[in-house]
């Protein structure tokens, strides 16, 4: 049996970062300013908490800075607009935030869609998800670049594979599955209506997990050879693939932890800089961001 490549999103997001901090540093030496993330979240639900945490800590290790707001767990929607309007409006900040899920009486979208698309680094609005599935130079949904990053990364052939996203959610599913087309692959999605989703993952070069259920994709579904990638993340470091058993069918497959949660921040991080480099106008680097080497 032939062992199965681990798409290590660890170490490439290492590899971003380190390039990452040149470009931070010709900044802050051309311009004297310190581009700025800024994080919100709304309420202190622990796994938002600690997510923003590390986000924090991420900017901090390339030498970004990082702003957080917090609002209480009560604020509205038109609290939540207001803010993020400062925000559009404040010089100092180039990236913006808003940590999902906010509670449930926000209309999250609205306040995605507030974020201008200029700061929009994480890839959340509907306007750069329109320009993203028209191939238009945009930011991308992070995670989904990540992704999509990994399999370049690691020789993963997309073009004319047959790739099945199980998930359509505006910030994984629906945007990883039009950077697959984008990419030239075969794809369908799948969601909590699809009919013998296990014959759909079936058929799959390519599977996405991006559910939200521990260790919802089972084995048995996996064609042999296939390529895995579990974005999900669910208590106890537990993916939406059962990969313990997967792993031993499929070709690839990325570990959860150090797969595509990594991956998430490097890339959050790596279109901080271009948008602090496009606002401060420092052209370095490739602006295309999903062809750039890494
Ligand atoms: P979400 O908004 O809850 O979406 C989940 C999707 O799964 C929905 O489209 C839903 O279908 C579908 N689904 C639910 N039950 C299903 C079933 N029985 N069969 C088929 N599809 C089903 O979740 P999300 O925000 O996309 O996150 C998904 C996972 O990724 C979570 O574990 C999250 O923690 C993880 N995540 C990880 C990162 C990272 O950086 N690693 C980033 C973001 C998210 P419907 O649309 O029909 O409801």
């Amino acid at each position: 049996m032939i062992e199965p490549i681990i798409l290590d999103g660890r170490a490439l997001a290492k590899k971003i970062e380190e390039s990452l901090i040149a470009r931070v540093e010709k900044i802050k030496n051309k311009t004297g300013i310190t581009p700025v993330l800024a994080t919100i979240l709304v309420g202190d639900d622990p796994a938002s908490v600690t997510y923003v945490r590390m986000k924090g800590n991420a900017c901090a290790r390339v030498g970004l800075g990082s702003r957080k707001v917090i609002m209480p767990e009560n604020s509205t929607t038109e609290d939540l607009v207001k803010k993020i309007e400062e925000l559009n409006n404040d010089d100092e900040v180039h990236g913006i935030l808003l940590q999902h899920p906010v509670p449930a009486q926000i209309d999250e979208l609205r306040c995605f869609d507030t974020i201008s698309t200029e700061k929009d680094v994480d890839g959340v609005n509907t306007h750069t998800f329109g320009l993203m599935s028209m191939k238009r130079e945009s930011f991308v949904s992070a995670t989904p670049l990540g992704i999509i990053k990994m399999l370049k990364y690691y020789g993963v052939q997309i073009e004319a594979k047959e790739a099945v996203v199980v998930g359509r959610s505006q910030i994984l599913g629906k945007p990883a599955a039009m950077l697959l087309i984008n990419e030239n692959a075969t794809v369908t999605v799948c969601h909590s209506k699809t009919k013998n989703l296990p014959d759909v993952v079936r058929r799959a070069d390519i599977v996405i997990g991006a559910v939200g259920k521990p260790e919802f994709i089972k084995a048995d579904w996996i064609k042999e050879g296939a390529v895995l990638i579990d974005a999900g993340y669910n208590p106890g470091n537990v993916g939406d693939i059962d990969m313990e058993n997967a792993k031993h069918k499929c070709s690839a497959y990325t570990p959860v932890p150090g797969g595509v949660g990594p991956m998430t921040i490097a890339c959050l991080l790596l279109q901080t800089v271009e948008a602090a480099e496009k606002h401060l106008k420092i052209h370095n680097q490739k602006t295309n961001i999903i062809n750039s080497e890494i």
